[in-house]
């Protein structure tokens, strides 16, 4: 593995870097995520909304970040 960011998540390489831009007023803060659990509530820095993850999402960065969640990316399903 060669990514300072990524991480083995059931034998597969995840990417744990993923920007969150706040819908509220456009903040971006890069976060990195944790494999052993996805964040529901992610409060914006800048305008402190928080944010909850829209319909159909298990967390907060498929919704928002840029980089959608370990058990996604692996493709096994909602966390
Ligand atoms: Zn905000």
């Amino acid at each position: 593995m060669n990514c300072e960011t990524c991480a083995t998540y059931e034998e597969k390489t995840v990417e744990l870097k993923s920007t969150i831009t706040c819908p509220n007023c456009g903040h971006k803060k890069a976060e990195m995520m944790p494999t052993n659990a996805c964040e529901f509530f992610y409060e914006c820095e800048k305008c402190k909304t928080r944010l909850r993850p829209l319909e159909g999402d298990c967390c907060v960065y498929c919704s928002y970040g840029t980089v959608k969640c370990p058990p996604i990316q692996v493709g096994s399903g909602c966390c």
